[in-house]
This record gives C-alpha cells, sequence and structure tokens, in this order.
C-alpha cells in the first residue's frame, strides 16, 4: 500500500509538472503575443430590433498565433485570467478598440458605438477610471462612444462595485452587465447598480423556442429591465423565430448569427460603407 501510495505520489507530481511547464509555455507565448502585435480584434454588430440598424459593435479579442493559426479567445483568456496577463492584453483591448472606433469616425463611416469586455481583475483594479479616462484621452474617442461589459462576478463587493461604476458613469461611459443570469448578483442590487444595459446570457436564449422555462426566464428578465429603465440585449439569437420571440417580448435589441457573426476589420469597413447614404 505504501510502495503503491508512493507511485501515486510520483505520478500526480509529475502530471503537475508538466501541467505547469505547459502553463509556463502558454504564459511566455502570451508575453510575445503582447509584445509583438499577435492580437487583433473582432467585432459583433448589434443590433435594434425595431430599427433593424446596427446599434453597437463587441469588441472580440483573437490571438493570430504563429504556428496555431487564429486562436479563439476561449482557449486562452481564462489562462490569462489566472496568470494575470488578462490585464495588460484587456488594457490593449481596450486603447486599439477605442482607436479603432475613434479612426472610422475620422474616416466619415459613423460607427456606433464599442463594447469592450472587462475582465473582473480589470474592474476591481485601483485606478480603473483613470486607466479609461487616460486611453479616451490618448485616442480622442467620446466617452460616449464608449461601453464597458463587466459580468456579475464584479458585483461581488457590493459597495466598491457601485462607487467603480459611479466613477465610470461620471467620465460618461455606458456600462453593461455581461453573461447576465449565470452569476448569482441578488436583483435587489440590480436598481442600486448605475449600469445602461443587460445581455440576457445566450445559454438562455439558445432554447427559448423549446424549452418553457428559458423562455419564461428570458421573458421575465426582459419585462424587469423594462420596469427598472435599462436596456436590454439577447446575445447568441441566430434563428428568425428566437427574434420574432424577442420582439414580441419587446427586447431593445439582439446580438448573434442571425444578424452577424464577429466580422473582420475590412469586412466591418464593408459593412458601414455601405449604411452611409
Ligand atoms: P462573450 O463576451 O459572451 O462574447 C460572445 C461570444 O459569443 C463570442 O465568442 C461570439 O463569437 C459568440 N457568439 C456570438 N453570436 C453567437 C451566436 O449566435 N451563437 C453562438 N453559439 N455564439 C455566438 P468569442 O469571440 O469566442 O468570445 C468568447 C468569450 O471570450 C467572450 O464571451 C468573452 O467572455 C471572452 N472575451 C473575448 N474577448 C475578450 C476581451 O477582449 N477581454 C475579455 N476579458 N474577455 C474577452
Ligand atoms: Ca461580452
Ligand atoms: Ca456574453
Ligand atoms: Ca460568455
Amino acid at each position: 500500500a505504501k510502495e503503491k501510495g508512493g507511485s501515486n505520489y510520483q505520478l500526480f507530481n509529475s502530471q503537475m509538472k508538466s501541467a505547469s511547464l505547459e502553463k509556463l509555455t502558454l504564459e511566455q507565448e502570451l508575453r510575445r503575443a503582447l509584445s509583438r502585435s499577435e492580437l487583433l480584434l473582432h467585432y459583433q454588430p448589434q443590433m435594434d430590433i425595431e430599427t433593424q440598424r446596427i446599434v453597437g459593435f463587441e469588441a472580440l479579442v483573437r490571438w493570430k498565433h504563429p504556428e496555431r493559426g487564429l486562436v479563439p479567445p476561449g482557449q486562452f483568456i481564462p489562462f490569462a485570467e489566472e496568470c494575470g496577463l488578462i490585464v495588460p492584453i484587456g488594457e490593449w483591448v481596450l486603447s486599439e478598440a477605442c482607436r479603432q472606433n475613434k479612426e472610422w469616425q475620422d474616416a466619415g463611416y459613423e460607427p456606433p458605438p464599442v463594447s469592450v469586455n472587462l475582465s473582473t481583475r480589470q474592474f476591481l483594479q485601483h485606478n480603473l477610471t483613470g486607466r479609461v479616462a487616460e486611453v479616451l484621452q490618448q485616442t480622442g474617442l467620446a466617452p460616449s462612444q464608449l461601453e464597458l461589459e463587466i459580468t456579475e462576478s464584479c458585483t461581488m463587493e457590493v459597495e466598491y462595485a457601485t462607487e467603480q461604476m459611479l466613477e465610470l458613469k461620471q467620465l460618461g461611459v455606458k456600462i453593461s452587465i455581461d453573461d447576465f443570469g449565470t452569476g448569482y448578483s441578488s436583483l435587489s442590487y440590480l436598481k442600486k447598480f448605475p449600469i445602461d444595459k443587460l445581455k440576457i446570457d445566450q445559454s438562455f436564449v439558445r432554447d427559448i423556442m423549446t424549452d418553457p422555462n428559458d423562455a419564461a426566464i428570458v421573458a421575465s428578465i426582459i419585462a424587469m429591465t423594462g420596469h427598472l429603465s435599462l436596456k436590454v440585449i439577447a446575445e447568441g439569437v441566430e434563428t428568425e423565430e428566437q427574434l420574432q420571440f424577442l420582439h414580441r417580448n419587446q427586447c431593445d435589441e439582439i446580438q448573434g448569427y442571425y444578424f452577424s457573426p464577429p466580422l473582420s476589420i475590412d469586412k466591418v469597413e464593408q459593412l458601414l460603407k455601405g449604411r452611409l447614404p
């Protein structure tokens, strides 16, 4: 038994070693990605249900890896959150999204505001508002052209979260709660937070046509936002039927493959050009 325990320990130890080696490599590669500009942004349009106009673009990061090709965020953002690299990555995303939006404005494309995802670590930073203000100043982008997407896990420390949000709101940027419904935020705090919009998570939207529970949840979230005077957007909308359901229930906006997947810069520019008179 003793020997068995010993070998188990050996196995466990060597597994840990290779896991940590893998993480070390990934961390080094991510640092390189940052310093050699291997990151890029795609943008997914957000559409007003009533007018069918584009009212926003969500910036979504990708990693153009020299050997592995275009790596989706799901394969490196969770790790970046774990090792702390999410902070410099997030700052790059923020300033690149603002720079690009201003460039499109200057080119006469009249772009809608851009939404940027903030990780919890970024949101909790003490100088966050100062950093955001600096980026806006450096890029020349108006605060009203920027929306920050935070998740429910940012709101755990209610007092601190409220303070952070108030500071950001004073700066003039908009705040939305991403993946709404997947966290455990207390509904009573929702009216306390100075937020502009809820983004209903795609896991609820996916089955609204087949699962009465999901349909009820989505309908109630939309109704609640109406009472609280918040805007509401449904994520992951893929079909006409889902769109009709959301329209009937008075959802304000949609985002999803039905309207458009996240687009490369070229495609966004085509889209923006096409909607000019
Ligand atoms: P998210 O913020 O919830 O972004 C929406 C994700 O849903 C995107 O995946 C988008 O491509 C995908 N999606 C959009 N429409 C549909 C649809 O109709 N059906 C389905 N099945 N999926 C749809 P993506 O780009 O792979 O991003 C995944 C996640 O990575 C994001 O989820 C976000 O949590 C994170 N992420 C992406 N960029 C950043 C970033 O710059 N900073 C941070 N902190 N996280 C980011
Ligand atoms: Ca998001
Ligand atoms: Ca989301
Ligand atoms: Ca998500």
